[in-house]
């Protein structure tokens, strides 16, 4: 008999990446609070909200930014910003406005490297963002 097959944990996603958080949250793996549970995307609300509505959408494929994802093409992106938009309705800020930040890489302030928009809203937003 041979060694025993490993056994996957909680950390380890059947088509995401291995160790990726967003990738375990768009498995369900991950706990987070859901918004919008789509097809090719999800919404799920930050954990560490800026404003009263701060929503995060992801595409369920792994890919690492908004750069990575307009050269991937696949109309993904248009998705992407399709559901915020749908976040917008639902959280009821769509009239009032919002905004939606993709941090890119290290000086763009970028701590998870799974691609997502923040969907903030809620209150004025202030301009520079600092
Ligand atoms: P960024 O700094 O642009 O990469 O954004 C990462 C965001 O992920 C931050 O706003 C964090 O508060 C948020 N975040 C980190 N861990 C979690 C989590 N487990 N669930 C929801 N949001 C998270």
């Amino acid at each position: 008999m041979g060694a025993p097959a490993p056994r996957a944990t909680s950390a380890h996603y059947d088509r995401g990446v291995p160790d990726c958080l967003f990738c375990g949250i768009a498995a369900g793996q991950v706990p987070a609070t859901i918004v919008v549970d789509g097809k090719r995307t999800v919404a799920f609300r930050d954990v560490n909200p800026q404003a009263p509505t701060h929503v995060l959408v992801v595409p369920r494929d792994h890919v690492p930014d908004v750069a990575a994802l307009a050269v991937a093409g696949g109309g993904l992106l248009d998705e992407l910003v399709g559901t915020a938009r749908e976040v917008a309705a639902a959280e009821g800020i769509e009239a009032t406005g919002y905004r939606i930040v993709f941090n890119t890489g290290r000086d763009g302030g970028q701590t998870v490297g799974h691609v997502h928009a923040h969907v903030l809203g809620g209150r004025p937003m202030t301009w520079p963002p600092g």
